[in-house]
């Protein structure tokens, strides 16, 4: 069942098509000019309209312009009602946006099969949208973690790098390596290193904020994208989260596991750092360093000491 709009001055057209499409299971809702036919498609979202073509005031085209231009209206599809059989008339709503049209008096079999062919064909049309949804969304996540992918977090980075820049915000990146993972591997299996990347993949998205950034950077290395956050706080969530993964206990095929990790820390606002690619460059050296000076600690770019 759907909701169908039909806009008609005249009061027996608009009788006899709600009687026929009730008939065939929808639920229908009239307006007799146009003004009340953009009204009632804004605010009850039919999902489609039967637009009479020859109105007073404000005719059917002006009222299929209008629908087309207004993103909560576009969408619905529209089928011309016009009682002349003159091509010139149909060419010109088709070319406003309609999809189709059906000639008064209706013939009631045509009426019914022309609304639910463009009901359906809306269907479809939805369901391929959401399907490219999902694959793009698909295409931007790594497959193991869930989290995003490499090309997905450089994409973003470069942009909320120079917005960053232009309203003079602060921006930090965290590189995130498992301290000592290849010897995990060796020792535990691949397998299992797995499920420690997919677990910490969870705990990395499950302690940042929603306006913030995960992603897995390469093999076990993550990176995060903490908007509107200084050096100091940065820190402290790298830091914080360093200890949740050092006390976190991993359970897999009955034994207790344990990994830690190191992070480094960049943070745009800093005079060393002029675009994305430093930021991200400047986390990487503070990592090495955090690997250099023993593993399981947070360095930040930029801070000797
Ligand atoms: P470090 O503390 O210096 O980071 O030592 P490391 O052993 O972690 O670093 P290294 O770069 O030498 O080795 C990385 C290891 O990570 C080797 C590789 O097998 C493992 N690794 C990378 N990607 C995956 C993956 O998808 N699954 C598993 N199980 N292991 C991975
Ligand atoms: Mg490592
Ligand atoms: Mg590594």
């Amino acid at each position: 069942m759907a909701k169908i709009l039909i806009v008609d001055d005249s009061r027996l057209i608009v009788h006899v098509g709600k009687t026929i499409l009730t008939k065939s299971g929808h639920e229908v809702i009239l307006a007799q000019d146009g003004l009340a036919g953009l009204e009632a498609a804004k605010s009850e979202k039919p999902n489609l309209i039967l637009l009479d073509l020859i109105m007073p005031v404000m005719d059917g085209y002006q009222v299929c312009e209008q629908l087309k231009e207004e993103d909560s209206t576009k969408d619905i599809p529209v089928i011309m009602l016009t009682s002349k059989a003159e091509a010139a008339d149909k060419v010109r709503g088709l070319k406003m946006g309609a999809l189709d049209y059906v000639t008064k008096p209706f013939d009631e079999g045509e009426l019914v099969a022309r609304v639910n062919i463009q009901l359906r064909l809306k269907e479809l049309y939805e369901a391929l949208q959401e399907k490219n949804r999902q694959l793009q969304e698909m295409a931007n996540r790594d497959g193991l973690t869930g989290l995003y992918n490499h090309r997905y977090f450089h994409e973003h980075l470069s942009k909320d790098f120079l917005r960053a820049r232009r309203y003079h915000e602060s921006l930090s990146c965290v590189l995130l390596d498992i301290d000592h993972f290849k010897k995990f591997n060796d020792t535990h299996g691949h397998q299992t290193g797995d499920v420690i990347l997919s677990t910490l993949g969870r705990l990395i998205q499950d302690s940042i904020r929603d306006s913030d950034l995960a992603a897995r950077y390469g093999g076990e290395e993550f990176a995060l994208i903490l908007h509107y956050t200084d050096g100091p706080v940065a820190f402290c969530v790298a830091e914080r989260f360093r200890r949740t993964v050092e006390n976190h206990e991993f359970h897999e095929k009955s034994e207790t596991l344990r990994v830690t990790i190191s992070a480094g820390v960049a943070t745009f606002r800093n005079e060393q750092i002029h675009d994305s690619k430093e930021l991200i460059e400047g986390a990487d050296k503070a990592l090495y360093l955090a690997k250099e000076k023993g593993r399981n600690r947070v360095e930040m770019y930029g801070i000797e000491d």
